[in-house]
């Protein structure tokens, strides 16, 4: 069994390393993290707008933890990037 807790997360979108407020995505291949809401705004949204994307890529029931711990599952990648947009736009409101 690996360590997973001593595991070094890198963000999926701009390869920098995940603090542990960042925001997880659990797909059936796995694990993806990301800093903030902005990096997974974006990320997500390269994807769901990619031309002639396969379906393997669509993120079918692809379920987010965000830095609360609240737990979101979206249908795909399409209602994924159509929340992250409001969320990474909301956080930028906030004065922090
Ligand atoms: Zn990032």
């Amino acid at each position: 069994m690996s360590q997973a807790a001593s595991k070094r997360r890198i963000c999926s979108y701009d390869m920098l390393e995940v603090r542990p407020d960042g925001y997880t995505l659990a797909e059936t291949e796995g694990e993806m993290y990301f800093c903030n809401a902005r990096c997974l705004c974006i990320w997500a949204v390269q994807l769901a707008t990619r031309p002639n994307l396969a379906d393997s890529r669509k993120l079918p029931s692809v379920q987010l933890t965000q830095p609360t711990g609240e737990q979101r599952t979206f249908a795909d990648v399409g209602e994924l990037a159509k929340w992250s947009v409001v969320n990474a736009l909301d956080a930028g409101k906030q004065i922090v």
